[in-house]
């Protein structure tokens, strides 16, 4: 672990290293360290004073990739290649997100599948791992410049509802960015963390974290007892905040000078100007009781008590939530000890004295709510970096444990930094139908590929009974005990088949082997990365290719001949893509074969559902 020391000499500080907090935010990032000298958390500024970096990532024509302030100017001119709030889309298929497609302007692919969202821009394709992790590169380099020191290993901070797939996915982006992320952190965890809650190790504390940023909302319930934070409940709205505010502004305005929707849509720069001006308004209504301005020349005013009045039911809906939370974390209000605020959006006083006035206390609002968070993941990386003696670290699991996956990839169980004892699980389904057996390959390590980790151990789960492909479901548990033994047990849930076995993942392992391990892992994050993209471009083509057949084979003659014609070169061609090891071709080929199937796909099922209604069953029919 890295330590920091003051050349007295010189006075200077010389830092062999430097673990720093990352707040990696839907709108913006921004990075914290503890301050070396006087040991209390600061936020990496430049020398203009600015310490937070827009999450906008923008591709200009030659592929080239700008990211924050300069990036955001292009949200309105190019909407197309200047991704934003790509947070919203860490871990999720585009079923997840196809209900809010109208929010983003630019292209996620809808291939209609469970498969994870990606992004297009131009010909080629992106993750929102990649995505993220040209915000984390952008950060690091921030970092490094205002330090000027290397930077190489980070806390990273996520929402505390985010699911294993969704921390994973930032871990990745974490390393792709060349960074070691030594642990992913609940913002509202490490916003406690910055107000000093749960450092003392004999406090039991019930905390109540609000945190309204920009575009969404969030309130935490935590209980943080002998040092460990517990989340009790979570609770919002991931559509609501600031803008919504600004928005409320432009309405009234609007009725005011009876400006149309229509217009807007016309006079792109009008709707610009009004929505800035709005939340110029907005800021400055925190801080006095009226605000007067101009937008086209015309001259335009708000009061605070007309602010209030736009934005009273947006607020009782955040206090709603509350309740809510609390009733899921079956404790009241009385049991609250501290309400912490985060998110710019705290700043309104209306939404300060409501949340004061529901939870009935005084609410913690010392702190700059934008940089709450990353403050806290800087105390969180101080603790991990061994420099805060007061507290204790738990037994942790130094690599990470999974399976191999489809294609020899690894898939993560149970992330390195996990406390002991540990428990976590997943469904995995068959391949082929009638597959009898699933040779169950357990690894230790971070690299993408199972090849390039260590073998733990390895056994088959036989007597799945036969059953089409993808039917059944085998669940694989890890269970890590207080002595560090990994027991894994593999169970098909439909016949209760089951097998399982024991391995201490620490045996014969060496720390400077952990260490080559983990430097492996960054060193070939990007080529790792690019495997596992291309498996899993060519997994999802290879999926989709058996389906279509299968689906043509039956459905042949409901079909028409040119359909069939058109799904066939398709099929070829998406075939051929597969021996390329080209991603972004073979993900171009998919959506084409996707493209080319959804409408009569859609055609059969609905004939399907109005020969199911007239009484015959659905499993006939297709
Ligand atoms: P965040 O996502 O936490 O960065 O929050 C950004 C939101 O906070 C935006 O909607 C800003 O308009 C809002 N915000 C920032 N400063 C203020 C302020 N002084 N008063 C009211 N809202 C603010």
């Amino acid at each position: 672990m890295g330590k920091i020391a003051i050349n007295i000499a010189t006075g200077s500080l010389q830092q062999q290293e430097m673990i720093v907090g990352i707040d990696l935010g839907t709108t913006n990032s921004l990075v914290a360290i503890i301050h070396p000298e006087d040991r209390k958390p600061v936020v990496l500024k430049e020398h203009d004073g600015n310490a937070l970096v827009p999450s906008i990532v923008y591709f200009d024509r030659s592929g080239s990739i700008t990211v924050g302030d300069e990036a955001k100017n292009y949200l309105v001119t190019e909407p197309q290649n200047t991704i934003f709030s790509v947070k919203r889309l860490m871990g999720k298929s585009y079923n997840d997100v196809k209900e809010r497609s109208s929010f983003f302007t630019y292209k996620v692919i809808d291939d209609n599948t469970e498969s994870l969202v990606k992004i297009q821009v131009g010909d080629k394709f992106y993750s929102p791992v990649e995505l993220s992790s040209y915000i984390l590169t952008e950060l690091k380099k921030r970092a490094e410049h205002i330090l000027k020191t290397p930077v190489t290993r980070a806390v990273i901070t996520v929402p505390a509802y985010f699911n294993d797939a969704q921390r994973q996915a930032t871990r990745d982006a974490g390393k792709l960015a060349g960074l070691d992320v030594l642990r992913i952190v609940n913002e509202p965890t490490a916003a406690s963390l910055a107000y000093g809650l749960g450092m003392r190790t004999d406090e039991t504390k019930t905390v109540a974290v609000y945190d309204l940023g920009g575009g969404t909302f969030d309130i935490s319930i935590l209980r943080i007892s002998n040092g460990i934070f517990e989340v009790l409940s979570t609770n919002g709205d991931t559509y609501l905040g600031g803008d919504d505010f600004d928005h409320a502004i432009v309405k009234h305005w609007m009725d005011q000078k009876k400006i149309r929707e229509e217009e807007l849509m016309i006079h792109k720069d009008l709707a610009q100007e009004l929505r800035l001006t709005a939340e110029q308004a907005k800021k400055h209504l925190s801080n006095n009781s009226n605000y007067e301005g101009a937008v086209a020349g015309d001259k335009v005013s708000l009061s605070k008590k007309e602010f209030e009045g736009l934005i009273q039911s947006l607020v009782d809906k955040t206090i709603q939530r509350c309740k809510n939370a609390l009733a899921d974390a079956n404790i009241s209000i009385k049991e609250i000890d501290e309400v912490v605020m985060v998110g710019g959006s705290t700043r309104v006083p209306l939404v300060k004295e409501s949340v004061s006035k529901f939870f009935n206390r005084k609410v913690h609002d010392e702190l700059n709510p934008d940089e709450v968070v990353a403050l806290g993941a800087a105390v969180q990386a101080d603790i991990l970096a061994g420099n805060n003696k007061d507290f204790l670290l738990l037994d942790i699991t130094p690599l990470s444990l999974g399976i191999e996956t489809m294609g020899g990839l690894m898939d993560v169980l149970v992330p390195r930094n996990s406390k002991i004892p540990s428990k976590a699980g997943r469904q995995y389904t068959t391949q082929k139908d009638g597959q009898s057996g699933m040779r169950i390959s357990v690894y230790q390590g971070e690299r993408d590929l199972v090849k390039d980790n260590r073998r733990l151990a390895e056994f088959n789960l036989s007597g799945i009974p036969a059953m089409p492909a993808g039917l059944a479901k085998v669940e694989v548990a890890f269970l890590i005990n207080a002595d560090g033994i990994l027991n894994v047990r593999a169970k098909e849930l439909r016949s209760g088949v089951e097998q399982s076995i024991e391995v201490k993942p620490q045996y014969g392992l060496t720390d400077a082997e952990v260490e080559k391990m983990l430097m492996d892992s960054i060193r070939h994050a990007n080529e790792d990365i690019k495997i596992r993209a291309l498996v899993e471009a060519k997994t999802e083509a290879q999926l989709l290719i058996d389906t279509t057949r299968k689906f043509l084979d039956k459905n042949a003659g409901l079909l028409l001949p040119a359909e069939i014609e058109a799904t066939t070169k398709a099929i070829d061609e998406l075939r051929t893509s597969l021996d390329s090891d080209n991603k972004d071709m073979i993900n171009q080929k998919t959506e084409t074969l996707n493209e080319i199937s959804r409408p009569y796909a859609e055609r059969l099922m609905d004939m399907a559902i109005s020969k199911a209604m007239s009484g015959k069953s659905i499993r006939d029919s297709i």
